[in-house]
């Protein structure tokens, strides 16, 4: 008899398997941490919240939403909201108040879970049962249970969370990814990467992102040791490599970026760097440099995967794990590729539109955006996912990634919808025409760029305009710097000609993504 594919699966196996084996090492000196937990304990704090959710009247198919950096009790709400027929909606806690008010209205979310942290920036953002996580009240929703939860008809093809993403549209769009989505991007993961019950790994990934890659059901499922990091310092994230031995992680080039910079500081000071030839680093969410790679390998002695996916997409598309046959090269020449987006992960197929457009077909694409049928027939028409990313298939199959159809600029692993940007921008009195893109940036990748052409009789400054649009955006979003030209290049039917504006910026450059 068939059984069906649900994320709840994950932890019940592993507090089955590795009960009294420690499941998560929160961060020490936060509020409400959680120090260490067994997975039996994991298990039983998921369960409680699933009969804290019953007792509520919290039906299935209800949407929780979730504000909060890295912790234990979000990698257990994956499962106690997930795993007993709920919705998760991780929110991006980075967003404003405004931003935030709108993913949960947008969602319908019937209960909010916010910590402490942003409980006085999200005053006033509500929803019919509002938890904040001081460690007294999730104390309570968290409660170790003996008892089971309400049964569910389990089904894979449901929805276990909404992820809201930026995209080409103003507002962000909630990407409904199913069980059966999650749960198979997780064992392809898993299958790739190597994830054993032997593995250390280190929560350096934003767990609103995507669900984390899947890894939260990934490692759980293997009965990994977890160990979480609420914010990203390159050092600290030395420290706990070297403290708990990790051996997997995962992050943007913007958070490898930050690791390389911690790792020169100690060589300077001649200190140790910690897990050569032990750890595994998956990088995604945009390609990281060929230097980049070369460092990791030559400075750290950390092995480097690269993934390329997308929210969308569960995210798991394409995977570059170098074959023993390139050791033989030269670094520079293995980093260059290793450096290509990869080959197609077990189970998807890839391929490219005339224009160029990568398309993608596999058990992990998504569901559909939330509430939103044109957009999702817009991208899944003709049967594939449009990426709104440019590439080709070069040799070996090796996908290459090389510029972005689609209106987004990718910073520091966020992604940002010009539109989005633009649209603020217009709101100010002295700007007639605005286009946003995105340039290189050593540090973040790329970052945001305005160029405003100014109302006539009008004035404003690069300053006015940033500090402008930080007032009323999440500050990743904001535009660094702003040039003013006279006029912008449009077509003779008026459409905007970005590529004309990026252009400069990227000369010289093999691909225009960063
Ligand atoms: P998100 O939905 O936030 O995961 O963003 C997905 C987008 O990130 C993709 O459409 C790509 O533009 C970009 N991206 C992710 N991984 C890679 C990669 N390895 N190389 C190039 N671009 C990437």
């Amino acid at each position: 008899m068939r059984v069906p594919l649900t994320v709840g699966d994950h932890l019940r196996r592993a507090a089955e398997v590795y009960a009294g084996k420690p499941a998560i090492v929160d961060e020490p000196g936060t509020p409400g941490s959680w120090g260490t937990v067994t997975y039996r304990q994991l298990d039983a704090r998921a369960r409680g919240m699933a009969i804290a959710l019953d007792a509520l009247g919290v039906g299935q198919g209800e949407r929780v939403a979730m504000v909060s950096p890295n912790a234990s009790r979000f990698q257990a709400a994956f499962f106690g909201v997930s795993g007993y027929g709920r919705i998760l909606v991780p929110v991006n806690y980075r967003l404003n108040a405004e931003e935030i008010r709108y993913v949960v209205e947008h969602s319908r979310a019937s209960v909010l879970l916010v910590d402490p942290e942003s409980d006085e920036a999200l005053a006033g953002v509500t929803a019919k049962h509002r938890i904040v996580l001081d460690g007294v009240a999730d104390a309570e929703l968290f409660a170790e249970a003996t008892a089971q939860p309400r049964e569910w008809a389990a089904d894979e093809d449901a929805t276990c969370s909404i992820n809201y993403t930026s995209g080409t549209t103003a507002r962000p769009k909630g990407v409904q990814l199913t069980h059966r989505n999650c749960w198979i991007n997780a064992a392809t993961f898993g299958w790739h990467v190597g994830v054993g019950d032997s593995d250390v790994f280190l929560h350096t990934l934003p767990m609103f992102h995507c669900n984390g890659w899947g890894m939260p059901y990934a490692v759980t499922a293997m009965g990994c040791k977890q160990v979480v990091v609420r914010k990203i310092v390159g050092e600290e994230i030395l420290r706990r490599v070297d403290e708990h031995g990790v051996t997997l992680l995962c992050g943007a080039p913007a958070v490898v970026a930050a690791i390389l910079d911690a790792a020169t500081a100690r060589a300077q000071r001649g200190e140790e760097i910690p897990g050569g030839g032990r750890v595994r680093i998956v990088v995604a969410g945009a390609p990281p440099p060929s230097k980049t790679i070369e460092r990791v390998e030559g400075e750290l002695g950390w092995e480097l995967i690269q993934i390329y996916g997308l929210t969308e997409t569960s995210p798991l598309l394409t995977i570059n794990r170098a074959p023993a046959e390139w050791d033989a090269l030269a670094a520079p020449e293995r980093a260059r590729r290793q450096s290509q987006a990869g080959v197609v992960a077990l189970g998807v197929q890839i391929a490219t539109a005339g224009d160029g457009e990568v398309l993608a077909r596999s058990n992990h694409v998504f569901a559909g955006y939330w509430q939103q049928p044109e957009e999702t027939a817009r991208v899944l028409e003709g049967g594939w996912f449009h990426t709104g990313d440019e590439g080709h298939v070069g040799d070996g199959g090796y996908l290459v990634i090389s510029d972005r159809k689609k209106d987004v600029i990718i910073t520091g692993g966020e992604n940002v919808s010009s539109v989005e940007v633009e649209d603020c921008l217009y709101q100010h009195p002295a700007v007639a025409e605005v286009a946003v893109i995105g340039v290189p940036d050593d540090k973040w990748g790329e970052t945001v760029k305005a160029l405003v052409v100014l109302r006539s009789g009008q004035d404003t400054s690069q300053a006015e305009l940033i500090a402008f649009c930080r007032e009323r955006m999440a500050h990743y979003k904001c535009p660094t710097s702003v040039e003013f030209p006279d006029a912008l290049p449009r077509t003779a039917t008026g459409k905007l000609q970005k590529f004309r504006l990026r252009a400069p910026y990227w000369e010289g450059r093999d691909r225009r993504v960063n």
